[in-house]
């Protein structure tokens, strides 16, 4: 009797853990992940929020996303509604160092959180990061000029002209993809193959230079005036050769500025960088106004997210396929944070197809 019970009671506990495992870890309610996104004026994010709400309920989580639309007030409210319906573990893309407060509130709780994409900084409230590797992004992003330009073959007497553009100056990502850029163009400008038009930081610790290339928020609107500005003073007496700009949101928006100046009309644009792999820079990298971009697939990282919320919601060592842990370069200020890192990809018109449509992350209709 004793051993048929035993049987009846495992198989019972063990339809039950197959069936409704979170609910039963939390007493009858899957327990809650809040998922704070910044913004949806750039396309990403909003892949980003439904990947990870998806991936979070097929795990038996309950998922609620927020975006901020670039307000960090709006994003702290939007966490504290998070904590008060008693949110088990945040994942916060951040809009900027503002969101420390919320992210203190959340430890007093106890509630987990993982920064996503982008590094929370002036805080040792939290313990997780992950993103892509975004000095790599850079790199690509410096390689891509360095290649178009061919630089390496450069001479001094006859350089090559670009002006440079940074994301937002709250977003720690910014810098680590202007530093991964420099990292390759730098020593072209030491030695004067490459000239640099407007303000010329070399890294993003020249923080009074690297300012002025920054794009509040990463607006649109930001870039194109000024590129505009730029079109008709510093770079007024020159052809530009190129333009690093750091997502593709901010891409189309300066290839906008150019193709309406005289110089650059016709199909003489200056090769423009990109990042993300949004559907308009897609098109127009197959029509051949944008050069380049750098695909971070969301899928992926909101499913490395939902793995390791997931095991540290079990208490478990995560284990987190595709992603390399770094736990020494991610310094908050207050602390280094154990990081996850994906490989990003760059895209241009020699493999869009390949990447982005046979991927499945966008049909072909799409970038017709
Ligand atoms: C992200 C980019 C994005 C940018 C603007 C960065 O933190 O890494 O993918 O283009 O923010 O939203």
């Amino acid at each position: 009797i004793v051993s048929f019970l035993l049987i009846l009671g495992l198989a019972g506990s063990m339809a039950f853990a197959s069936g409704s495992q979170q609910q039963a870890a939390s007493g009858g309610k899957a327990p809650l992940i809040g998922l704070a996104m910044p913004e949806t004026h750039v396309e990403r994010w909003q892949k980003d929020g439904a990947a990870l709400k998806a991936d979070a309920e097929a795990k038996g989580y309950r998922a609620e996303v927020t975006y901020a639309d670039a307000d960090q007030s709006k994003q702290n409210q939007q966490i504290q509604d998070m904590l008060t319906k008693g949110a088990k573990l945040l994942v916060i893309g951040s809009v900027n160092e503002g969101v420390v407060s919320a992210v203190s509130d959340a430890a007093k709780e106890k509630v987990i959180v993982i920064a996503y994409d982008r590094l929370i900084t002036g805080t040792a409230d939290y313990d997780y990061y992950i993103t892509f590797d975004n000095f790599k992004v850079g790199q690509f992003q410096g390689k891509a000029l360095e290649t178009a330009l061919n630089l390496p073959a450069g001479s001094k007497d006859k350089p090559k002209y670009i002006t440079l553009f940074a994301g937002s100056p709250t977003d720690n990502n910014a810098k680590v993809f202007f530093d991964g850029a420099m990292d390759v163009l730098k020593k072209y400008v030491d030695s004067g193959v490459l000239k640099i038009v407007g303000p010329a930081p070399l890294s993003s610790s020249d923080t009074a230079n690297f300012t002025r290339i920054t794009t509040e928020n990463w607006r649109a609107d930001v870039a194109k005036a000024r590129m505009e500005n730029l079109l008709n003073n510093d770079a007024k007496n020159v052809v530009l050769d190129g333009v690093l700009a750091p997502n593709d949101t901010l891409a189309r928006a300066i290839i906008e500025a150019c193709a309406s100046d005289a110089k650059y009309a016709g199909g003489k644009l200056p090769v423009v960088t990109g990042q993300d792999g949004e559907v308009a820079s897609i098109k127009a990298i197959k029509e051949g106004k944008q050069y380049m971009t750098v695909f971070k697939d969301t899928r992926n990282l909101a499913k490395a997210a939902i793995e390791l919320a997931d095991a540290l919601l079990k208490g478990q060592t995560p284990n987190i396929p595709g992603a390399r842990l770094d736990t020494t370069s991610y310094n908050t200020g207050k602390k280094v944070v154990k990081s996850y890192l994906l490989e990003p990809v760059v895209v241009t018109k020699d493999n869009y197809k390949q990447i982005m449509i046979d991927s499945g992350y966008y049909k072909a209709s799409d970038i017709e």
